[in-house]
């Protein structure tokens, strides 16, 4: 069965404290390389692949940097991004409902988390691994639990 992580960037792979490096000040592109390491071991030992749900997905630049091994780091497979739902204004939306959108089109089995700082999931908020923002993004404590999760 395939293994999904959606992925979100900011609060994941990065965190508040990244910004107090000079070098990163004015830059909206930043990795934490703890995180990007604690990510690559959550794909080694799972064999997950890899679907941007993170606003990054709508910015070429933010795009290019976060699939391209060399500069993000990452090791893995990106299989693709959700929807931006955003654009219908006429309704609330949510990274959740992008994420469902996502698998009803994707239409097989697999197995799946979230890896978000934030709790907008609707549904599917019993898959969320949450990371944080305010901490260090991406632990090696979270990255455990989800490692335990994808290969339950
Ligand atoms: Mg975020």
């Amino acid at each position: 069965m395939t293994k999904i992580i959606f992925l979100d960037v900011d609060g994941v792979l990065n965190y508040v404290d990244c910004w107090n490096d000079p070098a990163n000040a004015d830059k909206s592109i930043v990795f934490g390389k703890e995180c990007v390491k604690q990510l690559n071991r959550i794909i080694k030992e799972t064999g997950a692949k890899l679907v941007v749900s993170s606003n990054w997905r709508l910015y070429k630049d933010h795009y290019d940097a976060l699939i391209d091994k060399n500069i993000s780091g990452i090791e893995g497979e990106f299989i693709g991004e959700t929807p931006d739902l955003l654009p219908d204004i006429s309704r609330e939306t949510s990274r959740g409902l992008e994420i469902k959108e996502w698998l009803d089109e994707y239409d097989e089995d697999c197995k799946y988390i979230i890896l978000d700082d934030v709790d907008d999931m609707d549904d599917l908020i019993g898959q969320l691994v949450q990371t944080d923002f305010e901490g260090k993004g991406l632990t090696k404590e979270i990255a455990d639990t989800a490692i335990s999760i994808l290969n339950s």
